[in-house]
């Protein structure tokens, strides 16, 4: 059965106690929503408070290291994150790939940390603009993919649900910029094919494939009515109720229409 659509907020290195508010007001109205799974990934000082006041949202984390613990002062690893209420983690993105050095032997490291401690992984792809200017997006976003994702091994009943994928131009994030609905669409159809390719049919046509880059109220009934889009990771319009919201109402348009 398709899974219902995906509206995730990234609220990056936003957020104190006092965002407490509107975690509670995103809650109340993913309640009224219910065609719609929502969910947020605080900073990690948030976790724990989000989790414990929301009853309907799940929360998760933007990244974890690696390993399961040791001498990695400043990190915290997929365990931790997990007892603190953390559902699933956000793996890939552009940022920790570009602002920490984050290879894809890496993030496939984290990717396989996340699997074991039990977290679903939301993991992140997407090309420079330079990529795609060349007209070599397609390519490098499945390789990048390829490289990143985790090991299922043998256990590849659940990968539908332990797994979604996020496509987001790294030019669209934070910019105002979206990537054209054909554009979307192509790359989209081209990480379906992989990961029909990589886990058959059935799991790998259920992945549920996110677009993230720019994506607001005004934008979101375009992008999330495009074919083999699942959902959306939000950034900047995730950090107030009414915007984040407006973005999951017209995700649950897309669905009916
Ligand atoms: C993101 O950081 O994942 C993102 C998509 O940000 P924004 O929506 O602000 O472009």
């Amino acid at each position: 059965m398709p899974q219902r659509p995906y509206i995730v907020g990234n609220w990056k290195m936003h957020g104190t106690r006092a965002m407490l508010s509107e975690a509670r007001a995103i809650d109340r109205a993913a309640q009224r929503h219910m065609k719609v799974e929502v969910a947020i990934a605080p900073p990690y000082t948030l976790i724990h408070p989000v989790h414990r006041e929301a009853e309907q949202i799940a929360v998760g984390a933007q990244d974890c290291h690696h390993e399961e613990g040791g001498a990695h002062t400043g990190d915290i690893s997929a365990t931790m994150v997990a007892d603190a209420g953390a559902k699933f983690v956000i793996l890939g993105h552009s940022e920790r790939r570009q602002n920490h050095g984050e290879s894809d032997a890496l993030i496939k490291q984290k990717t396989n940390a996340a699997l074991a401690a039990g977290l679903r992984i939301i993991l992140c792809c997407g090309e420079s603009e330079k990529t795609r200017e060349a007209g070599k997006a397609v390519n490098f976003v499945k390789k990048q993919l390829k490289a990143s994702l985790p090991d299922f091994g043998d256990d590849t009943d659940l990968i539908s649900e332990k797994l979604t994928v996020a496509y987001e131009p790294i030019w669209a994030i934070g910019t105002g910029k979206t990537a054209t609905v054909d554009d979307i669409a192509e790359m989209h159809a081209e990480i379906r094919t992989l990961l029909v390719s990589l886990y058959g049919e059935e799991q790998g046509g259920e992945v549920r494939i996110l677009y993230g880059g720019s994506v607001k109220p005004e934008n979101a009934s375009e992008i999330l009515g495009t074919p083999e889009v699942g959902g959306a990771l939000v950034g900047g319009a995730s950090l107030t109720a009414d915007s984040f919201m407006g973005i999951a109402l017209a995700a649950g348009d897309a669905e009916e229409g």
